[in-house]
C-alpha cells in the first residue's frame, strides 16, 4: 500500500528546524500540487532551491530517513500561487499515484493532509482569533486564548462483505474514480468502528452482516482519512442498493475477480486478499 515503503521510514516527530537547498518543498493549491511530470522520470518536486523562498516562507512537515519535506507557507495564507515557479505547474493531486519513488506518493499525500489542516485551522475555532505556529510539536496555537489545535483525522472503515466464495463489489455513482470498489463509509460520532461496518452495509446495499473482522488501517491523507478495513459475511444476499450512492452493487465469484494494483490502496489489498488467501475465508 502506499504507506510501505521500507527500506525508508517515515519519520512524523515534528522538529523546529530549517531547510536545506535539497529539502523537498510542497505547494499546493484546491487539490493541485506543484510539481514537474517528466517523460521516463515520473512526478518531480521541487527543491527548496528551486523556488527561490526564504527559510521562514516554509514550515516543516516531516522527513523520511534523513530527507526533509516543507510546505510553502504562503499557500496556507493564499491558497497557492496558480502561476506555478521554477519550470513547475500546479497538477492534480492523483498524479501522485503515478509517482516514484512511491515514497514520493506517500509523502505528497501525507503533506495534502497537513495543508488542508493547517489551511482550515488558520482561525481559532473558539474565539475566532488568528492562530499561530506553535513552536513545540505540530500543533497551531491561538494566543488569545491558548487554544492548541492538532491535525485532524477522520476515520473511515472499508468494507469487505462477503458471501461463500463471493465478495461484494461495488461502483460509486458520481465521481470521477469508475474503478472497483468496496463498502465505505466516515465514523459517526458515538459509533465504533463495528458500529459503521453495520451501519454503512446496510444504508448502502440493505444487508445485515455478521462476523466482522479487522483486516488492516491506511492512512489516506487526500482526503484527511485513516481508513479502518473489515471483512464480514452477509447474512442474506439479496442486494437493495443506494443509487444516490452507488451506481454498482454486485457478488463476485472469487475465480472471476481480476488483477488489483495492491501497492496503492486498501481497497485493491483487500480485494487481492479474498482473491489470494481462499483459506482465511472459510465457508
Ligand atoms: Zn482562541
Amino acid at each position: 500500500m502506499i504507506q510501505d515503503i521500507a527500506p525508508e521510514i517515515f519519520h512524523n516527530e515534528y522538529e523546529n528546524t530549517e531547510p536545506s537547498s535539497d529539502s523537498i518543498v510542497f505547494s499546493f493549491c484546491n487539490r493541485k500540487i506543484l510539481c514537474k511530470i517528466e517523460e521516463g522520470r515520473g512526478v518531480i518536486c521541487p527543491r527548496f532551491s528551486d523556488l527561490g523562498l526564504k527559510k521562514e516562507d516554509v514550515i516543516f512537515l516531516f522527513k523520511i530517513d534523513d530527507r526533509s519535506f516543507f510546505l510553502k507557507k504562503s499557500d496556507i495564507e493564499n491558497d497557492g500561487d496558480i502561476d506555478g515557479s521554477g519550470g513547475f505547474t500546479y497538477e492534480d493531486i492523483r498524479v501522485l499515484r503515478n509517482a516514484y519513488p512511491k515514497d514520493l506518493c506517500f509523502a505528497g499525500m501525507t503533506a495534502y493532509h497537513l495543508f488542508v489542516w493547517y489551511r482550515d485551522n488558520r482561525f481559532c475555532g473558539r474565539c475566532a482569533a488568528k492562530t499561530e505556529y506553535y513552536d513545540k510539536e505540530r500543533a497551531m496555537i491561538c494566543p488569545s486564548c491558548k487554544n492548541i489545535i492538532y491535525p485532524k483525522i477522520c476515520p473511515a472503515v472499508i468494507v469487505g462483505v462477503t458471501c461463500k466464495d463471493r465478495i461484494l463489489m461495488t461502483r460509486y455513482a458520481g465521481r470521477a474514480y469508475k474503478g472497483n470498489a468496496l463498502i465505505a463509509g466516515f465514523c459517526e460520532i458515538g459509533e465504533t468502528a463495528e458500529d459503521t461496518v453495520r451501519r454503512e452495509v446496510m444504508e448502502e446495499v440493505g444487508l445485515k452482516v455478521k462476523n466482522i473482522r479487522y483486516f488492516a488501517s491506511q492512512p489516506w491523507g487526500f482526503d484527511s482519512n485513516l481508513l479502518l478495513g473489515f471483512f464480514c459475511e452477509a447474512e442474506d444476499s439479496e442486494i437493495k442498493m443506494d443509487e444516490n450512492e452507488l451506481s454498482q452493487a454486485l457478488f463476485i465469484k472469487r475465480s472471476d475477480i481480476g488483477s488489483e494494483a495492491k501497492n496503492l490502496s486498501l481497497t485493491a489489498t483487500m480485494i487481492m486478499h479474498f482473491k489470494e488467501h481462499p483459506e482465511d475465508f472459510p465457508m
